[in-house]
């Protein structure tokens, strides 16, 4: 088999990689959903697979693995993975989930980082109503995850937040000391999301980038007694292109708090510091920056080794990431906790996507199932009213 195509078409803003072969089967992959602009650069990869052999992923990837990068650069390279995965499956009659090596569970769980409501503002008492509502979200989520401090609306709304100044513009702008009263609010804010939740269902935080090693020590000793899930990025994280070990490590090693940390970060090698140093409890690649399924299931494997857990980052993968999604995490050790369960707007999205269960999330888990490859595929007909004219190839 060898490949005769590849492809990108934005759809619904979401970057679309549509690998072809001389054999008819074709494979999907998909990137972040805020990554319109990303369609040069997954075709910037097609001279070095043309006429390759797709079902030989890892060859594959040798060809292109190395020129990528941290998020958002490492995207094309991880959905083109995707998409050979899909390929190699649909070619061999099983589900990806039996090419890494079959999987461990029937169900994997998923957790709440994306069913939102509109939040009225940044007080306790609105992140409690805010809890609550996500409490009683259809899905039975047993993990919830939180936006606080530089990862909300915090320096923004709330009054002398930090001794930084406002940095309004490009994702995380902020960095700096918080105020007393500052790091008093973020505390207060956790509390009351803690007093809806209860130990019912587990709470997770996300809090940055941008905190520095002071206040994330002070926080991540002052919730110790709350017993959270984790606290997210507060030193590096999203479009940080580095990961600074061992900063995380100094707080890592102050507080029994769960720290973690990873969406951004592009391949094995680059968790390696991390994981050695033991500088975070839990790392949180996604597929769909890591480098892809088979590089996200090395780093799982290489951090079990080493005692850190994994929870993935998943927000913005779309329905074909959640497939991709949903096939890994079959097959990841004991230390997988959950995966952030992608929420692909629009909704229409649920309709031009076969191959999902009726519902997807029943009581914060998610049924792997068994069609080959990534088992889920866009329905062409019903997707090409929302192609651009420029794209009405995509599925030729
Ligand atoms: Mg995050």
């Amino acid at each position: 088999m060898k490949i005769t195509d590849l492809k990108c078409a934005v759809i619904g803003g979401s970057p679309m990689v549509r690998v072809t072969t001389d054999e008819g089967i074709s494979g999907l992959g998909q990137a972040e959903s805020p990554k319109h602009y990303l369609k040069p650069h997954v075709l910037f990869y097609k001279p070095y697979i043309l006429g390759e052999d797709p079902t030989n992923v890892e060859r594959v990837m040798l060809k292109i693995r190395r020129l990528g990068g941290f998020k958002p650069w490492g995207s094309a390279v991880s959905a083109i993975e995707m998409a050979l995965w899909d390929i190699a499956g649909k070619a061999s009659g099983l589900p990806v989930y039996k090419l890494l090596g079959g999987k461990v569970r029937d169900q994997v769980r998923a957790y709440n980082g994306g069913v939102r409501f509109e939040m009225r503002g940044a007080t306790p008492q609105d992140y409690a109503e805010d809890m609550s509502k996500m409490k009683a979200s259809k899905e039975g989520f047993s993990i919830i995850k939180s936006s606080i401090g530089f990862h909300s609306q915090m320096p923004a709304r709330v009054p002398n937040f930090s001794y930084a100044e406002l940095r309004p513009g490009a994702p995380h702008p902020y960095r700096g000391l918080l105020t007393e009263r500052g790091l008093k609010h973020v505390i207060a804010c956790i509390e009351a999301m803690k007093s809806v939740l209860g130990d019912e269902v587990g709470l997770a935080l996300d809090c940055g980038p941008g905190w520095m090693v002071p206040d994330a020590i002070r926080l991540a000793k002052a919730v110790e007694p709350l017993n959270v899930m984790w606290l997210e990025d507060l030193i590096t994280g999203d479009y940080t292109p580095y990961t600074l070990a061992d900063v995380y490590r100094e707080v890592t090693r102050s507080t029994t708090t769960p720290i973690h940390t990873g969406e951004q970060i592009y391949l094995r090698q680059n968790f390696k510091e991390l994981i050695e140093k033991h500088a975070v409890n839990i790392i949180g690649p996604d597929p769909a920056d890591v480098g892809g399924i088979a590089e996200l299931k090395w780093v799982a494997e290489y951090a079990d080794l080493h005692g850190i857990l994994i929870a993935p980052h998943g927000i913005f993968d779309g329905l074909i990431g959640l497939a991709a999604l949903v096939q890994v995490c079959a097959t990841l050790p004991q230390n997988f906790i959950a995966f952030e369960c992608p929420a692909p707007k629009p909704a229409w999205w649920y309709d031009i996507v076969e191959g999902l269960p009726e519902t997807i999330v029943k009581n914060g888990l998610i049924d792997v199932w068994d069609r080959p490859g990534l088992g889920v595929d866009i329905n062409a007909e019903k997707a090409r009213p929302y192609l651009a004219e420029e794209d009405k190839g995509f599925f030729d």
